[in-house]
């Protein structure tokens, strides 16, 4: 055996496994069949805006832990997500906040905005929501639903919100405050200088293979280590032995554009149902950008089929039935340990997936 740990994938989680197994003494070696590092984190430089290629990542914790570990690979700067609702040429604040609700009704007190929504949700009179829709409306009337919620959900989901569960959306966040600030998190930013600079600092000392795939080399790759940590999807490391995993996914049309300045925000959300995209992400503002040019990114959110990448693991009964299924023979793996969002078939942002692998690692390695 060469290496005690073969990790397999470079995203977040095989990156902190990886460099806390270095700093216990342990030989690793790290493969990746993308010809990157960084998994989904991935930036990439274009006319010197670190382009977001796999969707925009704004990092938020609240965990202290994990802000400590993950600033030791990159100092962060100091951008606030505050998105732009776009509804028709209307613009609208989010998360809904004072600032929405004054756009909205003209209202300008908190008790004003919360007379609204009650009266709205009265006047829809729904006790038991049967569906996404109706528990939006119940939630926050319907206004903010036909507005903000409708359109930009359906075209999410691919779906009309009559045929939703209601489970995916329990609560909306309403705050009667003029914070425009996204995330309530504790700690907020992005790396400067990009995610890739970042990772590429966690691997520095470790062995990197890029553009290897582990399972078409699986049995030369497994005799190279003692262990291995899979971090790809959990349904191909057993050859789709119960069928397929489900996702959503999303395709990303990127331009350069020959101006300074699109959009004046990171992040707009086109909230009605006619735009064929959901978001335009305009990647220089992440990082206050004062280059000539600009590059931004639609999304457009589509049905996953094999071939192309998986974003949103679909949390619903008959997923989460084969995932089970899956789990039970992971368990029985005894060389190989599973983690991430592929191998554990949930959505984990970045601290969490940080936070996973921190643990891991402390479990595996003591
Ligand atoms: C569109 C989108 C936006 C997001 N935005 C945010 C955000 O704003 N904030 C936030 O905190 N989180 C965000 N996240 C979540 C974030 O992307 C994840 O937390 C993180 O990328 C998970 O890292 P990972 O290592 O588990 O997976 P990945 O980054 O997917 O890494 C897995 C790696 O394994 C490799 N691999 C797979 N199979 C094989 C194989 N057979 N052989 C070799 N290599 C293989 C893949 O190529 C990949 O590089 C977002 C996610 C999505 C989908």
């Amino acid at each position: 055996m060469k290496f005690d740990y073969l990790v397999v994938g470079a995203g977040l989680f095989g990156a902190v496994f990886a460099e806390r197994a270095k700093a216990a003494g342990k030989s690793v070696l790290v493969i990746d069949k993308r010809d990157h590092v960084g998994g989904n984190i991935y930036t990439e430089s274009v006319e010197g805006i670190n382009v977001h290629k796999y969707g925009a990542h704004i990092f938020h914790t609240n965990n202290k832990e994990v802000w400590q570990y993950i600033t030791r690979f990159a100092e962060f700067n100091r951008y606030t997500n505050s998105p732009v609702a776009n509804y028709h040429g209307e613009l609208y604040s989010l998360p809904f906040n004072m600032y929405t609700f004054n756009k909205m009704w003209g209202v300008v007190t908190p008790d004003e905005a919360r007379d609204k929504i009650a009266e709205q949700r009265a006047a829809a009179g729904i006790t038991e929501p049967k569906n996404l829709e109706e528990q939006a409306i119940s939630l926050v009337g319907t206004d903010i639903y036909e507005r903000l919620v409708k359109g930009y959900t359906e075209k999410q989901w691919g779906r009309p919100c009559t045929a939703l569960p209601s489970f995916i959306i329990r609560r909306l966040p309403v705050r009667f405050t003029f914070d425009n600030n996204y995330f309530n998190a504790l700690y907020q930013g992005i790396p400067i200088g990009g995610y890739t600079a970042m990772v590429e600092r966690m691997l520095e000392g470790i062995e990197v293979r890029l553009g290897v795939d582990y399972l078409e080399n699986r049995a030369e790759l497994d005799a190279l280590a003692d262990k291995v940590v899979y971090t790809g999807p959990i349904d191909s490391y057993f050859g789709y032995c119960y069928g397929y995993l489900g996702y959503r996914s999303v395709r990303f049309e990127t331009e350069l554009l020959d101006t300074d300045n699109y959009q004046g925000n990171a992040v707009i959300n086109y909230t009605d149902r006619e735009t064929p995209y959901t978001r335009i992400i305009e990647h220089k503002h992440f990082e206050f950008g004062s280059q000539p040019k600009t590059v931004i990114s639609k999304e457009y959110s589509q049905e996953w089929q094999p071939g192309i990448e998986p974003y949103y693991p679909i949390n619903d009964e008959e997923n989460g039935a084969l995932y089970a299924k899956y789990k039970e023979l992971a368990d029985k793996e005894n060389k190989t340990i599973f983690g991430g969002r592929l191998a554990q078939y949930r959505y984990y942002d970045m601290d969490a997936v940080i936070a996973s692998a921190l643990e891991e690692a402390e479990r595996e390695l003591a």
